[in-house]
């Protein structure tokens, strides 16, 4: 995909809504970077305990082992000197500091993957994502299958009711919408107003 210069690092961003195969994505980059002996580190913010603390999942049940960490500090601190590759997953829940790490790590030499929500659940950008897709040099853009029409789905539809931006869950709170399908803030007043 990419023409490799030794030597050279730079940014690929994998944004889009839940389940649109971020994690997938990421973990298929990684693996083959490991394949070819390389020196692979990946990250995720402690704040993702959905499946395991310990390692990256997809909704697929894709898996890799990652290091947790608390703040962009620590993940700092954690890289490895002669790292080749550094993966970080759900990277929007880390504050907007990490934008200066992964530039940083890519100045010098280091291929930065980040995998991260393009959109809050309401459809607002999801700081730091804007920025960091600003200043990647390779974005890929996810899609998810909306579970209301089957077209091509760009929202996280949040199914449970509250107010604050970061609910951490899986199926059992979200699910894929299209632009259309997609309601920004329903009020479950009923509890079929989330199922038409
Ligand atoms: P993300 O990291 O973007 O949330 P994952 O890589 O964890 O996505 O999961 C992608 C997988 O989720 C798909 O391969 C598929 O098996 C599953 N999946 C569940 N619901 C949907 C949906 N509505 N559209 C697409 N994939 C879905
Ligand atoms: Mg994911
Ligand atoms: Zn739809």
């Amino acid at each position: 995909m990419h023409v490799v210069q030794a030597g050279v690092g730079w940014v690929e961003v994998i944004s889009g809504p839940m389940f649109s195969g971020k994690t997938e994505e990421l973990v298929r980059r990684l693996r083959r970077a490991q394949i070819a002996r390389q020196n692979v580190q990946v990250f995720k913010p402690r704040i993702d305990d959905r499946y395991d603390a310990t390692a990256i999942v997809s909704h697929s049940a894709t898996s890799m082992q990652a290091t947790v960490v608390d703040d962009v500090e620590q993940l700092a601190r954690l890289v490895d000197q002669d790292a080749k590759v550094v993966g970080i997953d759900e990277v929007q829940f880390l504050d907007r500091t990490v934008v200066d790490l992964i530039q940083r790590l890519a100045d010098h030499g280091v291929r930065v993957i980040c995998a991260g929500l393009d959109q809050d659940y309401t459809g607002q950008p999801f700081d730091p994502m804007p920025e960091l897709l600003a200043v990647a040099e390779y974005i890929t853009k996810t899609l998810a299958i909306c579970t209301r029409c089957g077209a091509p789905a760009s929202r996280s539809q949040r199914l449970v009711s509250a107010g604050e931006r970061v609910v951490v869950g899986a199926a059992e709170s979200y699910e894929a919408r299209c632009r259309r399908c997609h309601v920004p803030r329903a009020e479950p007043t009923t509890g079929e107003l989330f199922h038409d």
